[in-house]
């Protein structure tokens, strides 16, 4: 049984609290190993270590720290198949799919090799006569990432880059599900030349993750995760004083107006539902055909279902593995059974699909004449089923996607460019993509939702990210001439 410990100080510590967590490989259904789970005084005694090591990296040279972050580039490029691995192990996904998480989690150590230029402040001279104004941007010190199981190298990869760039300590709590990625990411950066408990991993549950919240020496806490907890995360850690920014759920509905490319909508749909088993936060999982386009859709989508291979992630032949446990697969089992029982058409079954016969596995699932009031279509089932909800007008598909209590990710396909520039003007979601199903911004833009998708009001990674990790200063310089001053209980103005 492989025993996945903490990483404090730059070496891999074993927990001392006695409780552990079972991790499983999702395609054959057997433990794997066991993850320590950290007590709030393990918590204490990283962030001790984690406070220390911030206090002389702050000091560090924007060139020293950018010298690290093209070395981490370099290694995370090199070691990328390993990484894919890893995460394949535990979490399931297809290796194809486990790279281009990789891939794009590089993107944001890229983006951070640019901390030099981030960090710039503004200077005004003469602001008022003989005085200069001028910004700096500073770390906040200690800052911590709680992220899911479903991206455990790219959501890590989100906020440690830009925060430990920036000059802060970043202490990772990771999904307990999918431990052993954030390991893989500390040996990288220790041998990227990170000084010491620069980059803390301390495993955990919601004792851990309690602790870090009230944690005094915490300064930001960036989490990314359900809902539920998203907005307890926000209301908790921002209680005890903290900077917080709380990524959630997500519903993310794809129009398809009547004059779509059929087959691209098609194409798009499947890839984005099924794709992960759809345990993306940016999974479609509401296709929202516009008039006449329903029938010839709805065909079109089930036609390219029965040639989805499902299997293990580590057969390069599988497109889709499994979910993450036994008890999800169950849950979003149960989702379809709700959904034909409220009266939606089951086009495709998972239940019944041909599957592998050990392993967390589940087949594609697809709803059709999904209503707003079924539970199919109100919660985030994040499991391989696609609803399609039929509406006759844009101004039906609009009122549907403004009324959902998720706003992360949507999408429109249409021909018309005037048609889309007016989706992407009045939609209430933070990514759109126009022809585009799953619109993850680049990592020189910044990615959040809207609504109950995010709690806090900065966007995750990009500029968003360079400004939630620092906080600014601004300086009022003067340098009189000796004998120039006098008295003067007004209040300063500019002159
Ligand atoms: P989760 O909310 O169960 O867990 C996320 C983190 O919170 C984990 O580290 C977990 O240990 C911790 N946690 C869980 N329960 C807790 C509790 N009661 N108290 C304190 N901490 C707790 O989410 P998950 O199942 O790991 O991930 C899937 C969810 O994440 C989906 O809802 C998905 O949409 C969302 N997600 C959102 C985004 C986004 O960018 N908006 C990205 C990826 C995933």
């Amino acid at each position: 049984m492989n025993r996945i410990a903490h990483w404090i100080g730059g070496a891999e510590t074993a927990g001392t609290s006695g409780r552990v967590g079972p991790v499983y490989n999702p395609a054959s259904g057997e433990q794997s190993g066991e993850v320590d789970l950290a007590s709030a005084a393990e918590v204490a005694a990283a962030v001790a270590v984690a406070k220390e090591a911030g206090q002389a990296w702050r000091s560090a040279s924007l060139s020293r720290r950018a010298a690290v972050l093209f070395k981490f580039r370099e290694l995370l490029a090199e070691r990328a198949g390993e990484l894919a691995e890893v995460i394949t192990s535990e979490h399931g996904k297809v290796l194809s799919d486990a790279a281009g998480e990789v891939a794009r989690g590089l993107e944001n150590a890229e983006f951070a090799t640019g901390i030099p230029h981030l960090m710039k402040g503004a200077y005004s001279e003469q602001a008022a006569t003989g005085v200069d104004v001028y910004s700096i941007r500073q770390p906040l010190g200690v800052v911590a990432g709680i992220t899911p199981f479903n991206f455990p190298a790219m959501v890590p990869l989100w906020m440690c880059t830009t925060a430990i760039a920036a000059g802060n300590a970043f202490v990772l709590k990771p999904s307990e599900k999918d431990p052993s990625s954030a390991l893989f990411l500390a040996r990288l950066w220790r041998d990227a030349g990170l000084p010491d408990g620069v980059f803390t991993v301390v495993h955990g549950d919601k004792e851990a993750v309690d602790a870090i919240l009230a944690h005094p020496d915490i300064a930001a806490v960036s989490f990314v995760g359900s809902t539920p907890i998203a907005k307890y995360i926000y209301e908790t850690g921002t209680a005890h004083g903290k900077r917080v920014q709380a990524l959630g759920g997500a519903k993310n509905h794809m129009v398809v107006l009547p004059d779509a490319e059929l087959d691209a909508a098609a194409d798009a749909a499947v890839s984005a539902a099924y794709g992960s088993a759809g345990e993306r936060c940016m999974a479609v999982s509401v296709v929202v055909a516009v008039g006449d386009v329903a029938d010839p859709l709805v065909d079109a989508i089930a036609a390219r279902l029965p040639k989805l291979r499902i299997g293990a992630g580590t057969d390069p032949e599988s497109q889709m593995g499994p979910l993450i446990s036994a008890a999800h697969r169950d849950k979003v089992a149960g989702y379809v059974s709700r959904g034909a029982t409220a009266g939606a058409t089951v086009v495709a079954d998972g239940r019944v699909a041909d599957l592998p016969a050990d392993g967390f596995f589940l087949g594609v699932t697809l709803l059709d004449n999904v209503t707003p009031d079924m539970d199919v279509y109100a919660d985030e089932i994040f499991g391989p089923v696609l609803c399609v909800v039929r509406v006759q007008t844009y101004a039906e598909a609009l009122e549907l996607i403004n009324d959902n209590e998720y706003g992360n990710g949507t999408a429109i396909f249409t021909r018309d460019g005037g048609a889309a520039r007016q989706f992407q003007f009045d939609v209430n979601a933070g990514m759109v993509g126009v022809n585009v199903p799953i619109p993850v911004p680049v990592a020189y833009y910044s990615f959040g939702g809207w609504k109950a998708s995010l709690f806090g009001d900065t966007h995750m990674y990009g500029p968003d990210g360079v400004h939630f990790f620092t906080r600014t200063k601004v300086v009022t310089s003067r340098w009189p001439d000796p004998g120039t001053s006098s008295v003067d209980l007004g209040f300063p103005q500019t002159r």
